[in-house]
Order: structure tokens, then sequence, then C-alpha cells
């Protein structure tokens, strides 16, 4: 069999992984590349027939992970999208919103609408736990834990188990349940996200978040959220809900002005099933994790203007979360140059965005405007959705492989994670493009 690394080698973006087999072709997630380069690099043609690849394997809705695959189809792809269903509700709703994106662009966009309409046709959902054959190759999704719906693939080709992690997620985490470990595999596909990096305690940040509400509370201020509309979005939601109904918090309005968050978040109520026991006692008890007292969803733009007349104190939640891009910018330039204000990042600021100037608090340009960022800027950095090295190495080693591959990390980040596994097997960093044969 031939395995080939198609993206996310040496790097967080543009997830995929081709296999060729005697029994069948198929890719593991076919995602967008984003920052640097990644216009030229998304639109490239293919190195592959799209028309021989017999079906995917889809590891969660993320752009990264799922952003190419309307162009697959696009050029001819007509196999099967295997996933769970919530990768399948949230992957539709990402990849019309990235269709919206690319119409807003001046250059060719990847695909178009019709062809994400093409693509959703192709899916067939499978639940955690469940086992199935295709084409004589056998499959299992396991929980993952990064994201609603996110899965580990077991496959069973040739002879040989191989184990592809997709992102495995944090544990602690709420809402999802922690990942699935698996007792065996002969070659393992693994993140490096954190390689060689350890989190933070989640409840150092949760703990922070409540502090800083408080603040704002008794300054009457406006706190600004940037935050990513999947998963981060639900999960403040979810830690602001326990703060109203313990009564931590009271007599601040709540403002959530992302679509794209607010169509996951309805997504989210509906899968109940797959949440961590912790979210599902809550709800049994009768409370919706993700609405309280003072909470709005804000749909149209034109309601956006609202907020702003919305009496302080007041907490804005709004995408992107690197702030590039979304409804943010547009409260930054109101809020962001009043001192009394706050601006909490709660995730990983990339180099070049926004989000990484207003850490720094330097001034920012919103659609040619200079506005220097007074408000007080905090961070919180335990959120994380992506497992640490510590849990990485556990969850590979559980498996005894005799082979690991590691990708989905930058070098530095994948390098780390080699040196920590190493000794307990033959262990190769993705490259870009090579095959390899096993
Ligand atoms: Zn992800």
């Amino acid at each position: 069999m031939k395995i080939s690394f198609l993206g996310a080698a040496g790097e967080v973006t543009g997830s995929s992984i081709l296999i060729e087999s005697k029994e069948a072709n198929f890719l593991v997630d076919f995602g967008m590349f984003q920052g640097l380069n990644s216009y030229e690099k998304n639109m490239k043609d293919f190195n592959f027939d799209p028309k021989k690849i017999d079906f995917v394997l889809l590891t969660h809705a993320h752009l990264d992970h799922s952003g190419r695959l309307p162009k697959l189809y696009k050029e001819g792809f007509s196999g099967k999208v295997f996933s769970t269903k919530a990768t399948k509700d949230l992957a539709e709703i990402i990849l019309y919103d990235s269709v919206r994106i690319f119409e807003k662009d001046k250059r060719i966009g990847l695909y178009k609408y019709e062809d994400v309409l093409g693509l959703m046709r192709l899916f067939n959902c499978f639940n955690y736990g469940e086992e199935f054959d295709f084409k004589n190759i056998k499959i299992k999704l396991r929980d993952a834990g990064h994201i609603l719906g996110s899965t580990i693939f077991e496959v069973f080709v040739e002879g040989k188990k191989l184990v592809f992690s997709g992102d495995l997620g944090n544990d602690n985490a709420p809402i999802v349940k922690d990942t699935e470990f698996i007792d065996s595999a002969d070659i393992v596909f693994v993140e490096s996200t954190y390689g060689g990096l350890i989190h933070k305690k989640r409840e150092e940040g949760v703990e922070k978040l409540l502090l800083i509400i408080k603040e704002v509370i008794q300054r009457k201020a406006v706190l600004l959220i940037p935050s990513f509309s999947i998963e981060r979005t639900q999960e403040l939601l979810f830690e602001i809900n326990n703060f109203v109904e313990n009564k931590y918090i009271s007599d601040i309005n709540i403002f959530l002005d992302s679509p794209l968050a607010i169509k996951a978040t309805k997504i989210y109520k509906e899968y109940k099933n797959i949440f961590d026991k912790e979210s599902i006692s809550i709800i049994d008890g009768g409370d919706d994790i993700f609405d309280f007292k003072g909470f709005k969803e804000t749909k149209d733009v034109k309601d956006s203007f609202k907020i702003l007349k919305a009496s302080v104190p007041k907490i804005i939640i709004a995408g992107s979360g690197m702030c590039s891009g979304g409804r943010i910018p547009f409260y930054i330039k109101q809020y962001g140059k009043d001192k009394n204000n706050v601006i909490l990042l709660n995730s990983y600021q990339a180099e070049g965005t926004v989000g990484r100037k207003i850490e720094n608090k330097e001034d920012i340009f919103i659609n040619e405007v200079r506005v220097p960022i007074l408000a007080e800027v905090e961070k919180i950095d335990s959120f994380s959705s992506h497992a640490d090295s510590v849990k990485i190495k556990k969850w590979v080693l559980n498996m005894k492989p005799k082979r690991i591959f590691i990708n989905h990390g930058e070098i530095e980040r994948a390098l780390a994670l080699k040196e920590e596994l190493k000794d307990s097997a033959e262990t190769t960093l993705a490259e870009l493009e090579k095959t390899y044969l096993l």
C-alpha cells in the first residue's frame, strides 16, 4: 500500500492523507490550507485522479480538514464520504460559509454553492463504536473528543490495522466526551499541534473568565470576546451559563453576534446523545446549557447596531477567533479605544493576524481607520481543544504501534513529539507529497 500526505505536513492546515491499497483508494480528510500562500496551495491541481478515489473518511468538520472536499467533488470525485452525522451537519454550514467568503473575495473561488450541494449528497453517516465494511476494508469510528462529531478512524486494510487520530481533544473539555483510547494498532497517524507542550489546567481559565466578567460588571464596561464559531463559542456559552445559573454573576447583557456560531449552536443542541456526562446531567436537570438570562443571539447585521445601544455592562462574543474577519472588528473599532473595556483573547493568535497585534497592544487598522488598543487585553490559554504532548504520547503508546507517522504540527512541534515517541516505534515526520510504501 502507498501512503502520501497531501497537506498538514510540517504545518497545521490542509489536512489530508491518501492511501492507495489493493482493495481501494481513499483519503483521510481533505482540508483547506490557511495562512501564508494558502490561496495558491488550495488552487493547485491535484497530483492524483479524484475519479479514482473510492471514499473519504472525514475526521471532523473544521475547515482545515474538510475545506477542499467540494473541490474534489467538482473535479470528478463521486465516491462516498464517511463521517458521523454531527460532522456532516457541521461541515455543511462551514462549507457554505466558505463559499460566502469566496464570493466576497475578488479572486476565483475554490468551488461554488452547487459543489457543496453535490458533495453533501455523498455522505454516509455512522455512530461512534459502529463498524462497517466497504470494498473489503473494515472501518470503525471512535470519539476523538475534539469538537462535536470528531472521529478517530480505525481502518483494517491489507491485513494491517491503521489508526488515524484526526485532531485529538483536550481532557476535561466541557460538552464533548474525552478522547477514546484504542488498545492496538500496526500503524498510527497522529497529529502534533501541541507536540512537546503541556497545557495549563482548564479550571484556571474558567476561574479567570469569571473574575474578568465580575470586574466588567463592577466597572459597567464592555467585554469583547473574539471566538471561533465551532466548539469554542459553545464552550464559552456553557461556562457563562453555569455562572448565571449558579448566580455567580447577574445583571449583564450577553450577545452572540456570529451567524455561523448561532447555526453551529443549533446543531449542537440536536446531539445531546453524544455529550459528556456532566452536560447531559445539567440538561436532564432542566437547563439549556446554551441559554440563560440576559443572553441574546444576533442574526441580522442590523441588530449589531442594537447591541451598540444596549446598556452596559455587556459581553459581546463574535467571530473570528483571531479578529481577522467576522463581526468582532466592528466592535473593536467601537470599544477598543476605551481603557475601561476589556478584550479577552482565548485562543492562539497566529503571527500576522489582527488578534496578534491586539495581544501586543499595537494599533490596528479596521477599514483603513487606525484604531489604538487602549482597552485592557486579557488572555486565557487553557481553553485549547487539542490534546497536549503528555496526552498524545499516552494515546499513541497505548496502541503499541510498530510504525508512527506524525503530521498536523509545525516542524518544531512535530519534532518534539517525534523525540518523545522515537524509542517506542519507527517514527516518521510526514513530508508533503512524499509517498511511503508500506
Ligand atoms: Zn480541528
